[in-house]
């Protein structure tokens, strides 16, 4: 059983985290006169720091205990908390496999952590023999996996993830930014087995409300009160809070998610006819990795008329990647791709 007290940064152990009043006097009917508020206003008085109700309508759908649940502003702002409560800058590592979502060295970046960027294999999944030399690095205190992943859209094999989470010693990260648009189960049963475990996922892409900015990591516990003694006490305004908490008990079943990976199907077997898209990459995501003969080009064409899309080429030469829209949406980039491959044949 890996000790997550030997993982972390020593000083990080000493904290006393910042105590708010209102981590005391919770629900009761109180006069707050604790926190220097404004006793006038609609926005007055700050946020649950511990986002009990948030986090008790999470625990319903998700069947995770609140305990086992940490909640970011964004999963970008865990990314930042784990590195941080980890790996000692200037000294520690952390990995991640490539091509994968630009987060985790643009934080490692910030903290003055370098990242091990270990290649994904043609087909995207996961070498494990090249781990063995990398997995007897002591610094490394991070092994990020994003699956499925973005920009690729795959899943990372099932067998490669447990492998990672019997053999490295260090925090495994397991990214499901998209694991609702994804055929193969969430990671978060493996919470009670290995406690270095911490599963990430968002109400930004299947739940509808990337505006809201939150994030949820899932972890046996350990690391959950560590996280919890080191965030900005008031890390989600109450405001979002109180709207995510509208929407999630608002849905039994995630209406649209179904929508969207029909609408993934459709807009895969419409473009693959079109004669500009050399081949769709598997997709367990809401989102098509498209290789192309000229992707600036079809960037710049989409643009013209009205359409953003992602060029992936910096990662993967000649990619652009499309999110899947409403069936309208769909319909119109179906069309101009098809307009654009008419003016493309003709030239060449
Ligand atoms: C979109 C995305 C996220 C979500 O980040 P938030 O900060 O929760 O919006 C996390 N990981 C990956 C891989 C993503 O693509």
């Amino acid at each position: 059983m890996i000790k997550i007290q030997k993982l972390v940064r020593p000083h990080m152990k000493r904290i006393t985290p910042y105590a708010s009043a209102r981590n005391i006097y919770k629900g009761g009917d109180f006069e707050l006169m604790d926190a220097n508020e404004n006793p006038f206003g609609m926005y007055n008085r700050y946020p649950d720091p511990t986002q009990d109700k948030l986090k008790a309508a999470l625990s319903r759908i998700k069947k995770v205990p609140p305990e086992k649940i940490f909640l970011g502003n964004g999963s970008d702002e865990i990314i930042d908390l784990l590195i941080r409560l980890f790996c000692e800058p200037g000294q520690d590592k952390v990995l991640a496999f490539t091509p994968t979502y630009g987060m985790y060295k643009v934080c490692a970046e910030i903290n003055n952590i370098k990242m091990i960027e270990e290649p994904l294999s043609s087909d995207f999944q996961i070498s494990t023999p090249a781990l063995h030399e990398r997995f007897n690095d002591t610094s490394i205190k991070i092994c990020f996996i994003c699956s499925p992943n973005n920009p690729t859209g795959n899943s990372i094999n099932g067998k490669d993830l447990k492998y990672i989470l019997r053999t490295f010693k260090g925090v495994v990260v397991i990214d499901e930014a998209y694991i609702d648009f994804s055929s193969k189960a969430s990671m978060i049963k493996y919470l009670q087995q290995y406690p270095q475990l911490v599963v990430l996922q968002t109400l930004s892409k299947a739940y509808g409300m990337a505006g809201l900015r939150i994030g949820m990591a899932y972890n046996h516990g350990e690391i959950i009160q560590l996280l919890n003694k080191i965030k900005a006490p008031y890390n989600i305004s109450d405001v979002n809070q109180k709207q995510a908490i509208a929407i999630l008990n608002a849905f039994k079943n995630n209406p649209s998610t179904k929508v969207i990976i029909r609408e993934r199907k459709r807009l895969k077997s419409a473009l693959s006819k079109n004669g500009s898209i050399k081949y769709i990459y598997p997709s367990e995501a809401n989102f098509l990795l498209c290789k192309v003969n000229d992707a600036s080009s079809i960037f710049q064409f989409l643009l013209d008329n009205g359409v953003v899309i992602r060029d992936r080429s910096n990662e993967i030469p000649n990619t652009v990647r499309i999110s899947v829209g409403k069936p309208e949406a769909n319909n119109k980039i179906i069309d101009l791709l098809k307009a654009y491959n008419e003016t493309e044949s003709t030239i060449s």
